[in-house]
Parts: C-alpha cells; structure tokens; sequence
C-alpha cells in the first residue's frame, strides 16, 4: 500500500487521498507563478512541478487520534457535488473507502475540523442518503468544528448561485443537524482538542484557521490553504485568484513562514502533491520545503 502518513511525536498523522487536482489547476490559482519562474526553483521538481513549469497539487484529507478523539481536517470536494468547476464536478471516488482503510471509518469521526468554507474543503461533510435522496452527514457523530469569524462572513456575503450551492449541498445540512458548530478564534489560536490547536490565518477567507499539532516535543501544521503550493515558500507574494483580501494573505504567509523556518515543525500542505509534507527552511531571499516523506519516521 502506498505510504501516506507520518509520526509526529508518536501521533500518527494520515493522509487520506480525495484526488490529484488537474495540470491546469496551477496556472488558474497562482496566475503569477509562471512557467519560467517555477522552472528557476529546481528544488519543486520533480514533486511539485513538472519539467514545462506545470504546478502539481492535490485534494486531500488529514487524520489523526489527539487525547482520543479521532480528528479529521478538511473534508475535500466530495462525490456528486453539482460545481462550475468541471474537475470539482460530480466526482466519484472511493474517499469514505480510503478514510476506513487508514483507521477512520466516517462514523467514528469526532472532530471534523474546517480550515475554511471554500467547496474543496467542506465536500465531503455530506453524501447522497441513497442514490439520489438527499444530502445527509457524512460523519453523524462529529462536531464540525468552523471559526465563527469564516461562519458570520459567508452568512452575510452576497453569494453567486455557485457558492449558494455548496452552501445549500454541503454546510446547511451538517449546519440543520446541529453538528456545524463556529467558535471563537483569539489571536494566540484555540485548542480544540489536546495538542490540537487553530491558529487565525486569514487572508485566503476571513476566518481561516490552520491546524498546529503539539505531541511529544514534536510539532506539525497543516496549512489549509492559507499556503496552496510550496512555490509560495520561494515567492510569499505570490497570491491564489480566490484569496478574498491578497494583502493580508501575503502578510499571514510571510509571518508563518518566518515562525516555521529552520524549526523541526512539520508543514503538511492541504494541495501538496507527494511528498506532501517537509520542513521549511530558510533559501535566497526566501524559504524551500525539505521534503518529508510519508512513512517514513521523523
Ligand atoms: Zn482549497
């Protein structure tokens, strides 16, 4: 079986593969990470960029056990789902099967944490009951854990008929079920669970949250996509077409960046193709990841 997860600790952290993203998805997030400035950072290929200067990213879901409950962050695109977007667009793929596979069949799900309320992060919070029938939890016995900054944004925003769907597929129902739950995210972040903690990262959306795991003296942090592509590592400025306010997603990045470089924090990115996962350090006039494998132990 293909390796996907890595210690951190002595906690397991599991990748829970959804699907590769296609090669048009690099230039349409990153417009200004052209080909020839990809081609200038050797250290992306062959992992994260192709040889033409293509970016290679990917949707996935990470899990792991902190004080007993069983954690899940960021839920993907999920099947089914009517989207604009024709590689988001009624996907079928075997994601409850794989989540089951690494030890966490949905049902034992306590802690579904979301980074952000964009479609290729909360899919998977419901699937069709049956066939056709309607949209139901995915995870019934989890508590779906959303800041209440990104909760009140979406809420009062004006949303194309888009974003209205994903809302109305995706979130009311866990939301109707009173499994959605917004929480209060101060400056110094919010622990969730032992270990586990959000941490205020806006920029991407509002009320963007990362996720910082603490186990043993060890440390890793899941971006979400307040980073989307290690590239952003080389060039912090560089921004997503979907970040709602540029600026201050350059700033979060940048003073992340500069708190994670040359410390043994594990960064495991949200789209980060394999390896997924690596430490920053400090490169040029920026940073490069040192890859982590999966399965391999720290
Ligand atoms: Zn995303």
């Amino acid at each position: 079986m293909h390796p996907s997860s890595w210690n951190v600790g002595g906690t397991t952290v599991h990748r829970v593969d959804e699907t590769p993203l296609p090669p048009e998805t690099g230039a349409w997030l990153l417009p200004d990470a052209t080909p020839d400035l990809v081609r200038a950072l050797p250290w992306l290929l062959p992992h994260h960029a192709t040889a033409t200067g293509a970016l290679r990213a990917d949707s996935h879901s990470f899990a792991f056990e902190a004080g007993g409950l069983r954690v899940v962050v960021d839920t993907g695109i999920g099947n089914g789902k009517p989207r604009a977007n024709p590689a988001w667009h009624d996907l079928r793929t075997d994601y409850p099967d794989r989540l089951a596979a690494a030890g966490f069949p949905p049902e034992s799900v306590d802690l579904v944490v979301l980074t952000h309320l964009h479609s290729d992060h909360v899919g998977w919070n419901t699937r069709r009951a049956g066939g056709d029938g309607e949209w139901v939890p995915t995870f019934p016995n989890a508590r779906h854990l959303t800041s209440r900054v990104e909760r009140d944004f979406w809420a009062g925003h004006p949303m194309d008929e888009a974003r209205a769907q994903v809302f109305r597929d995706s979130v009311d129902p866990v939301e109707r079920a009173g499994l959605l739950e917004p929480v209060d995210v101060p400056g110094g972040g919010l622990e969730v669970a032992p270990g586990v903690r959000l941490l205020p990262t806006p920029g991407h959306t509002p009320g963007h949250v990362a996720v910082e795991l603490t186990s043993g003296d060890e440390r890793a942090l899941i971006t979400g996509d307040c980073l989307h592509h290690p590239v952003q590592l080389a060039h912090p400025d560089l921004t997503a077409c979907v970040d709602v306010d540029p600026a201050l997603s350059r700033a979060t990045r940048r003073a992340l960046l500069d708190r994670l470089a040359g410390t043994g924090t594990l960064l495991l990115g949200t789209h980060f193709a394999p390896p997924t996962a690596g430490r920053v350090v400090r490169h040029g006039s920026g940073y490069r990841l040192d890859p982590v494998p999966a399965g391999r132990d720290r």
